[in-house]
Protein backbone atom coordinates (compact mmCIF):
# COMPACT_ATOMS: atom_id res chain seq x y z
CA UNK A 1 0.00 0.00 0.00
CA UNK A 2 1.19 3.57 -0.77
CA UNK A 3 0.43 6.16 1.15
CA UNK A 4 1.60 9.99 0.96
CA UNK A 5 0.86 12.42 3.60
CA UNK A 6 1.13 15.90 3.36
CA UNK A 7 2.23 18.01 5.99
CA UNK A 8 4.63 16.82 9.19
CA UNK A 9 2.66 18.52 11.68
CA UNK A 10 1.27 17.00 14.83
CA UNK A 11 -1.37 15.55 12.11
CA UNK A 12 0.89 14.10 9.92
CA UNK A 13 3.32 12.63 12.04
CA UNK A 14 -0.06 10.73 14.55
CA UNK A 15 -0.93 9.09 11.39
CA UNK A 16 2.40 7.85 9.72
CA UNK A 17 3.27 6.67 13.49
CA UNK A 18 -0.05 4.95 12.95
CA UNK A 19 0.67 3.33 9.75
CA UNK A 20 4.14 2.56 10.73
CA UNK A 21 2.69 0.23 13.96
CA UNK A 22 0.07 -1.62 11.21
CA UNK A 23 3.73 -2.18 9.50
CA UNK A 24 3.09 0.30 6.47
CA UNK A 25 5.64 2.63 5.97
CA UNK A 26 4.97 6.09 4.62
CA UNK A 27 5.87 9.17 2.25
CA UNK A 28 5.84 12.34 4.21
CA UNK A 29 5.95 16.02 2.43
CA UNK A 30 6.20 18.85 4.64
CA UNK A 31 6.93 22.48 3.17
CA UNK A 32 9.42 23.82 5.29
CA UNK A 33 12.94 22.38 6.25
CA UNK A 34 11.95 21.26 9.38
CA UNK A 35 8.56 19.95 10.95
CA UNK A 36 6.31 21.66 13.06
CA UNK A 37 5.91 24.91 14.52
CA UNK A 38 8.86 27.45 13.67
CA UNK A 39 7.72 29.58 17.17
CA UNK A 40 8.13 28.22 20.38
CA UNK A 41 4.40 28.12 22.63
CA UNK A 42 2.30 26.50 25.33
CA UNK A 43 -0.12 24.46 24.35
CA UNK A 44 -3.34 23.41 27.02
CA UNK A 45 -5.65 20.50 27.33
CA UNK A 46 -7.93 20.53 29.57
CA UNK A 47 -9.73 17.87 30.80
CA UNK A 48 -13.49 19.49 30.48
CA UNK A 49 -12.91 19.05 26.65
CA UNK A 50 -12.47 15.68 26.69
CA UNK A 51 -15.71 14.16 29.01
CA UNK A 52 -15.80 11.52 29.89
CA UNK A 53 -12.47 10.46 29.92
CA UNK A 54 -10.95 11.89 33.07
CA UNK A 55 -7.37 11.89 31.57
CA UNK A 56 -7.05 12.94 28.13
CA UNK A 57 -3.33 11.67 28.10
CA UNK A 58 -3.82 8.41 29.19
CA UNK A 59 -6.87 8.07 26.50
CA UNK A 60 -4.39 8.93 24.21
CA UNK A 61 -2.04 6.51 25.43
CA UNK A 62 -3.85 3.80 25.87
CA UNK A 63 -6.58 3.95 23.00
CA UNK A 64 -4.71 5.42 20.22
CA UNK A 65 -1.35 4.18 21.38
CA UNK A 66 0.17 7.49 21.49
CA UNK A 67 2.19 8.68 24.06
CA UNK A 68 2.70 12.05 24.38
CA UNK A 69 4.18 13.65 28.00
CA UNK A 70 3.32 17.20 28.71
CA UNK A 71 5.32 20.05 30.55
CA UNK A 72 2.99 19.68 33.87
CA UNK A 73 -0.12 19.24 35.02
CA UNK A 74 -2.36 22.51 35.21
CA UNK A 75 -4.08 22.90 38.79
CA UNK A 76 -5.43 25.98 38.80
CA UNK A 77 -6.85 28.16 36.28
CA UNK A 78 -7.39 32.29 37.08
CA UNK A 79 -9.70 33.76 34.80
CA UNK A 80 -10.17 37.71 34.64
CA UNK A 81 -13.11 39.34 32.56
CA UNK A 82 -13.24 42.99 32.46
CA UNK A 83 -15.02 43.48 36.29
CA UNK A 84 -14.86 40.17 37.26
CA UNK A 85 -12.09 37.53 38.81
CA UNK A 86 -12.46 33.78 39.08
CA UNK A 87 -10.34 30.79 39.60
CA UNK A 88 -10.49 27.03 39.52
CA UNK A 89 -8.84 24.31 41.24
CA UNK A 90 -8.43 20.70 40.69
CA UNK A 91 -6.88 18.35 38.04
CA UNK A 92 -7.67 20.07 35.21
CA UNK A 93 -5.89 18.94 32.53
CA UNK A 94 -2.06 19.49 30.61
CA UNK A 95 0.40 21.82 29.72
CA UNK A 96 2.39 20.68 26.18
CA UNK A 97 5.33 22.30 24.59
CA UNK A 98 5.13 23.35 20.65
CA UNK A 99 7.63 24.21 18.41
CA UNK A 100 11.10 23.21 18.33
CA UNK A 101 12.24 22.50 21.79
CA UNK A 102 13.29 18.56 22.23
CA UNK A 103 10.09 18.50 24.00
CA UNK A 104 7.65 19.21 22.22
CA UNK A 105 4.74 17.49 20.79
CA UNK A 106 6.01 16.98 17.42
CA UNK A 107 9.37 16.16 18.52
CA UNK A 108 8.10 13.97 20.37
CA UNK A 109 6.24 12.45 17.70
CA UNK A 110 8.90 12.58 15.12
CA UNK A 111 11.22 10.76 17.56
CA UNK A 112 9.37 7.86 16.83
CA UNK A 113 8.82 7.76 13.54
CA UNK A 114 10.84 6.00 10.31
CA UNK A 115 8.66 7.21 7.90
CA UNK A 116 10.77 9.31 5.28
CA UNK A 117 10.05 13.42 5.58
CA UNK A 118 10.84 14.82 2.31
CA UNK A 119 11.72 18.57 3.40
CA UNK A 120 10.95 21.97 0.98
CA UNK A 121 8.57 20.22 -1.23
CA UNK A 122 5.19 22.27 -1.53
CA UNK A 123 3.30 19.01 -2.58
CA UNK A 124 0.28 19.05 -4.80
CA UNK A 125 -2.13 16.95 -3.69
CA UNK A 126 -4.03 16.14 -6.99
CA UNK A 127 -0.22 14.84 -8.23
CA UNK A 128 0.10 12.50 -5.22
CA UNK A 129 -3.39 11.06 -5.60
CA UNK A 130 -2.27 10.68 -8.83
CA UNK A 131 0.34 8.46 -8.14
CA UNK A 132 -0.55 7.08 -4.90
CA UNK A 133 -3.04 4.35 -3.25
CA UNK A 134 -4.34 6.92 -0.39
CA UNK A 135 -3.17 10.60 0.22
CA UNK A 136 -3.53 11.64 3.81
CA UNK A 137 -3.97 15.96 3.63
CA UNK A 138 -2.39 17.38 6.89
CA UNK A 139 -1.40 20.65 5.99
CA UNK A 140 -3.05 22.49 9.17
CA UNK A 141 -5.43 24.60 7.03
CA UNK A 142 -8.10 24.92 5.03
CA UNK A 143 -6.90 25.33 1.44
CA UNK A 144 -7.78 22.07 -0.27
CA UNK A 145 -10.73 20.79 2.30
CA UNK A 146 -12.10 24.08 -0.09
CA UNK A 147 -11.29 22.44 -3.40
CA UNK A 148 -12.81 19.05 -2.63
CA UNK A 149 -15.65 19.56 -0.35
CA UNK A 150 -18.38 22.15 0.71
CA UNK A 151 -17.35 23.99 3.87
CA UNK A 152 -18.78 26.84 6.51
CA UNK A 153 -16.14 29.57 7.66
CA UNK A 154 -16.86 29.87 11.45
CA UNK A 155 -14.46 32.35 12.89
CA UNK A 156 -11.12 33.43 12.11
CA UNK A 157 -8.73 35.39 14.47
CA UNK A 158 -5.28 36.63 14.38
CA UNK A 159 -2.79 35.93 16.76
CA UNK A 160 0.16 36.98 18.58
CA UNK A 161 2.53 35.50 20.72
CA UNK A 162 5.97 35.65 22.81
CA UNK A 163 7.89 33.96 25.46
CA UNK A 164 7.03 36.08 28.97
CA UNK A 165 10.79 35.69 31.32
CA UNK A 166 9.99 36.02 34.94
CA UNK A 167 8.56 34.08 37.84
CA UNK A 168 5.75 32.21 37.35
CA UNK A 169 3.95 28.93 38.96
CA UNK A 170 4.47 25.98 36.56
CA UNK A 171 1.16 24.73 37.50
CA UNK A 172 -1.31 27.83 37.16
CA UNK A 173 -2.42 29.24 34.32
CA UNK A 174 -4.70 32.64 33.30
CA UNK A 175 -7.14 33.27 31.22
CA UNK A 176 -8.38 36.92 30.17
CA UNK A 177 -12.11 37.94 27.96
CA UNK A 178 -11.92 41.68 27.13
CA UNK A 179 -13.26 42.61 24.18
CA UNK A 180 -11.12 45.57 23.73
CA UNK A 181 -8.71 43.60 22.43
CA UNK A 182 -9.74 40.35 22.23
CA UNK A 183 -13.16 40.82 20.46
CA UNK A 184 -14.74 37.64 21.04
CA UNK A 185 -11.38 36.13 22.08
CA UNK A 186 -9.24 36.02 24.68
CA UNK A 187 -5.49 36.17 26.02
CA UNK A 188 -3.77 33.77 28.21
CA UNK A 189 -0.77 32.93 30.08
CA UNK A 190 0.73 29.31 29.93
CA UNK A 191 3.83 28.57 31.99
CA UNK A 192 6.70 26.81 30.62
CA UNK A 193 9.02 26.57 33.43
CA UNK A 194 9.15 28.30 36.56
CA UNK A 195 11.04 31.23 34.47
CA UNK A 196 9.26 31.22 30.82
CA UNK A 197 5.80 31.38 30.24
CA UNK A 198 4.19 31.61 27.00
CA UNK A 199 1.71 34.72 26.48
CA UNK A 200 -0.76 34.50 23.23
CA UNK A 201 -3.34 37.20 22.05
CA UNK A 202 -6.00 35.29 20.13
CA UNK A 203 -7.84 38.47 18.73
CA UNK A 204 -11.17 37.65 16.39
CA UNK A 205 -12.14 39.46 13.05
CA UNK A 206 -8.56 41.48 13.34
CA UNK A 207 -6.26 42.84 10.60
CA UNK A 208 -3.34 41.85 10.24
CA UNK A 209 -2.32 45.76 10.87
CA UNK A 210 -4.46 45.90 13.96
CA UNK A 211 -2.55 43.09 16.02
CA UNK A 212 0.02 45.19 17.33
CA UNK A 213 -1.52 47.27 18.95
CA UNK A 214 -4.42 45.14 20.39
CA UNK A 215 -1.63 43.00 21.58
CA UNK A 216 0.23 46.30 23.27
CA UNK A 217 -2.87 47.05 24.95
CA UNK A 218 -3.49 43.79 26.33
CA UNK A 219 -0.10 43.50 28.06
CA UNK A 220 -0.91 47.04 29.71
CA UNK A 221 -4.38 46.40 30.74
CA UNK A 222 -3.56 42.93 31.96
CA UNK A 223 -0.54 44.47 33.76
CA UNK A 224 2.38 42.03 31.95
CA UNK A 225 5.22 43.79 32.28
CA UNK A 226 7.50 40.83 31.47
CA UNK A 227 10.45 40.97 29.40
CA UNK A 228 8.86 39.19 25.79
CA UNK A 229 11.18 37.36 23.80
CA UNK A 230 10.75 35.28 20.48
CA UNK A 231 7.42 37.01 19.72
CA UNK A 232 5.37 35.54 16.73
CA UNK A 233 2.25 36.08 14.93
CA UNK A 234 -0.04 33.47 12.96
CA UNK A 235 -3.98 32.98 11.98
CA UNK A 236 -5.95 30.42 12.82
CA UNK A 237 -9.48 29.89 11.29
CA UNK A 238 -12.11 28.05 12.59
CA UNK A 239 -14.50 26.01 10.29
CA UNK A 240 -16.06 22.69 9.06
CA UNK A 241 -16.29 20.36 6.35
CA UNK A 242 -18.79 18.59 5.13
CA UNK A 243 -16.67 15.41 3.99
CA UNK A 244 -13.44 14.07 5.60
CA UNK A 245 -12.45 11.55 2.90
CA UNK A 246 -12.96 12.26 -0.74
CA UNK A 247 -11.74 9.20 -2.66
CA UNK A 248 -8.51 8.46 -1.82
CA UNK A 249 -7.95 11.35 -0.10
CA UNK A 250 -8.72 11.99 4.16
CA UNK A 251 -8.27 15.59 5.66
CA UNK A 252 -7.45 15.34 9.36
CA UNK A 253 -6.10 18.20 11.75
CA UNK A 254 -7.20 21.76 10.93
CA UNK A 255 -6.68 20.24 7.71
CA UNK A 256 -10.44 18.58 7.80
CA UNK A 257 -11.88 21.41 10.04
CA UNK A 258 -11.15 19.55 13.23
CA UNK A 259 -9.96 22.79 15.02
CA UNK A 260 -12.69 23.64 17.13
CA UNK A 261 -14.24 26.71 16.64
CA UNK A 262 -14.82 28.47 20.31
CA UNK A 263 -11.54 28.17 22.24
CA UNK A 264 -9.48 26.57 19.37
CA UNK A 265 -8.31 23.58 21.02
CA UNK A 266 -7.25 21.35 18.21
CA UNK A 267 -4.06 19.22 19.81
CA UNK A 268 -6.13 16.15 20.93
CA UNK A 269 -8.53 15.90 17.96
CA UNK A 270 -5.61 16.09 15.44
CA UNK A 271 -3.91 13.33 17.67
CA UNK A 272 -7.00 11.45 16.80
CA UNK A 273 -7.92 11.87 13.45
CA UNK A 274 -4.36 11.24 12.24
CA UNK A 275 -4.77 7.64 13.91
CA UNK A 276 -8.19 7.12 13.07
CA UNK A 277 -7.43 7.76 9.36
CA UNK A 278 -4.64 5.26 9.48
CA UNK A 279 -7.09 2.69 10.85
CA UNK A 280 -9.85 3.26 8.44
CA UNK A 281 -7.32 3.08 5.90
CA UNK A 282 -5.60 -0.23 6.83
CA UNK A 283 -8.77 -1.38 8.11
CA UNK A 284 -10.92 -0.48 5.42
CA UNK A 285 -13.08 0.74 8.23
CA UNK A 286 -15.42 3.86 7.59
CA UNK A 287 -13.40 7.03 8.39
CA UNK A 288 -16.70 9.36 8.75
CA UNK A 289 -18.53 7.04 10.98
CA UNK A 290 -15.20 6.80 12.99
CA UNK A 291 -15.06 10.64 13.40
CA UNK A 292 -18.50 11.25 13.95
CA UNK A 293 -18.23 12.05 17.49
CA UNK A 294 -15.11 14.59 17.03
CA UNK A 295 -16.94 16.52 14.00
CA UNK A 296 -20.12 16.52 16.51
CA UNK A 297 -18.54 18.31 18.97
CA UNK A 298 -17.01 20.54 16.74
CA UNK A 299 -20.38 21.34 15.47
CA UNK A 300 -21.66 21.87 19.00
CA UNK A 301 -18.13 24.49 19.66
CA UNK A 302 -19.66 26.39 16.47
CA UNK A 303 -22.81 26.73 18.34
CA UNK A 304 -21.18 28.40 21.00
CA UNK A 305 -18.64 30.23 18.90
CA UNK A 306 -21.72 31.76 17.07
CA UNK A 307 -23.02 33.30 20.48
CA UNK A 308 -19.47 34.11 21.63
CA UNK A 309 -19.00 36.47 18.86
CA UNK A 310 -22.08 38.18 20.03
CA UNK A 311 -21.10 38.98 23.90
CA UNK A 312 -20.05 42.22 25.42
CA UNK A 313 -17.65 42.42 28.44
CA UNK A 314 -20.87 42.64 30.84
CA UNK A 315 -21.84 38.99 29.17
CA UNK A 316 -17.77 37.92 30.05
CA UNK A 317 -18.74 39.56 33.77
CA UNK A 318 -21.74 37.25 33.85
CA UNK A 319 -20.23 33.97 32.07
CA UNK A 320 -17.50 34.18 35.29
CA UNK A 321 -19.99 34.36 37.83
CA UNK A 322 -21.48 31.36 36.42
CA UNK A 323 -18.64 29.31 36.61
CA UNK A 324 -17.46 30.70 39.74
CA UNK A 325 -20.41 29.45 41.21
CA UNK A 326 -19.35 27.09 44.23
CA UNK A 327 -22.25 24.66 42.46
CA UNK A 328 -21.66 24.93 39.31
CA UNK A 329 -17.90 24.44 39.64
CA UNK A 330 -18.71 21.12 41.56
CA UNK A 331 -20.85 20.30 38.78
CA UNK A 332 -18.49 21.08 35.47
CA UNK A 333 -14.65 20.16 37.13
CA UNK A 334 -15.56 17.43 39.84
CA UNK A 335 -18.97 15.43 38.43
CA UNK A 336 -17.42 14.85 35.49
CA UNK A 337 -20.17 15.50 33.13
CA UNK A 338 -20.04 15.88 29.58
CA UNK A 339 -20.14 19.53 29.55
CA UNK A 340 -19.90 20.25 26.00
CA UNK A 341 -23.29 18.58 25.70
CA UNK A 342 -24.72 21.11 28.75
CA UNK A 343 -23.18 23.87 26.69
CA UNK A 344 -26.37 24.85 24.72
CA UNK A 345 -28.63 25.17 28.17
CA UNK A 346 -25.57 27.15 29.19
CA UNK A 347 -25.38 30.17 26.11
CA UNK A 348 -29.17 30.51 26.81
CA UNK A 349 -28.86 31.60 30.04
CA UNK A 350 -25.70 33.98 29.02
CA UNK A 351 -27.76 34.81 26.23
CA UNK A 352 -30.31 36.76 28.27
CA UNK A 353 -30.97 40.23 27.02
CA UNK A 354 -28.76 42.54 28.93
CA UNK A 355 -30.09 45.82 29.76
C1 LIG B 1 -0.65 29.89 18.90
C2 LIG B 1 -1.49 28.65 18.94
C3 LIG B 1 -1.93 28.15 20.15
C4 LIG B 1 -2.69 26.99 20.21
N1 LIG B 1 -3.09 26.53 21.43
C5 LIG B 1 -3.75 25.36 21.51
C6 LIG B 1 -4.06 24.81 22.78
O1 LIG B 1 -3.76 25.38 23.84
N2 LIG B 1 -4.71 23.61 22.82
C7 LIG B 1 -5.06 22.94 21.67
O2 LIG B 1 -5.67 21.85 21.78
N3 LIG B 1 -4.80 23.45 20.45
C8 LIG B 1 -4.14 24.63 20.35
N4 LIG B 1 -3.82 25.14 19.11
C9 LIG B 1 -4.25 24.41 17.92
C10 LIG B 1 -3.29 23.26 17.58
O3 LIG B 1 -1.97 23.73 17.62
C11 LIG B 1 -3.61 22.76 16.17
O4 LIG B 1 -4.92 22.28 16.17
C12 LIG B 1 -2.67 21.68 15.70
O5 LIG B 1 -1.32 22.08 15.73
C13 LIG B 1 -3.02 21.28 14.27
O6 LIG B 1 -2.14 20.29 13.84
P1 LIG B 1 -2.06 19.90 12.30
O7 LIG B 1 -1.15 18.74 12.21
O8 LIG B 1 -3.42 19.79 11.74
O9 LIG B 1 -1.41 21.18 11.58
P2 LIG B 1 0.01 21.84 11.76
O10 LIG B 1 0.59 21.55 13.10
O11 LIG B 1 -0.18 23.26 11.36
O12 LIG B 1 0.93 21.12 10.67
C14 LIG B 1 0.71 21.28 9.30
C15 LIG B 1 2.04 21.04 8.57
O13 LIG B 1 1.78 20.93 7.17
C16 LIG B 1 2.78 21.64 6.46
N5 LIG B 1 2.21 21.96 5.13
C17 LIG B 1 1.19 22.82 4.85
N6 LIG B 1 0.91 22.80 3.52
C18 LIG B 1 1.77 21.92 2.95
C19 LIG B 1 1.99 21.45 1.61
N7 LIG B 1 1.23 21.87 0.57
N8 LIG B 1 2.98 20.56 1.39
C20 LIG B 1 3.75 20.09 2.41
N9 LIG B 1 3.59 20.50 3.70
C21 LIG B 1 2.61 21.37 3.98
C22 LIG B 1 3.06 22.83 7.34
O14 LIG B 1 4.32 23.40 7.04
C23 LIG B 1 3.02 22.18 8.73
O15 LIG B 1 4.26 21.67 9.14
C24 LIG B 1 -3.05 26.31 19.02
C25 LIG B 1 -2.61 26.80 17.78
C26 LIG B 1 -1.83 27.94 17.74
C27 LIG B 1 -1.34 28.46 16.41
Amino acid sequence: MKVAIIGAGISGLACAYTFEKMGISCDIYERKHTIGNLFSFGELILQVMHRPYKDPLSFLKSQLRIPVVPLNKIKKIIIKSLNKKTSIEGDLGYILERGQGQQSVENQLAGKINSKINFNINADYRQLAASYDYVVVATGNSMIAKQLTEYADIVSSRIKGGIAIGEFDINTVYVWFNTMYARSGFGYLVPLSRNKASIILVSTYTQKEEIENMWHTFLYQEKLNYEIIETFETEMDGWIAKEHKIGNIYLIGNAGGFLEPCFGFGLVNSLETGVYSAQAIVKGENYEQKIGKIVDKVNKMADFRRVMDNMRDKDYDRFLSIIGNPIIKTLIYKANLDVINYLHTFIKILKKPSE
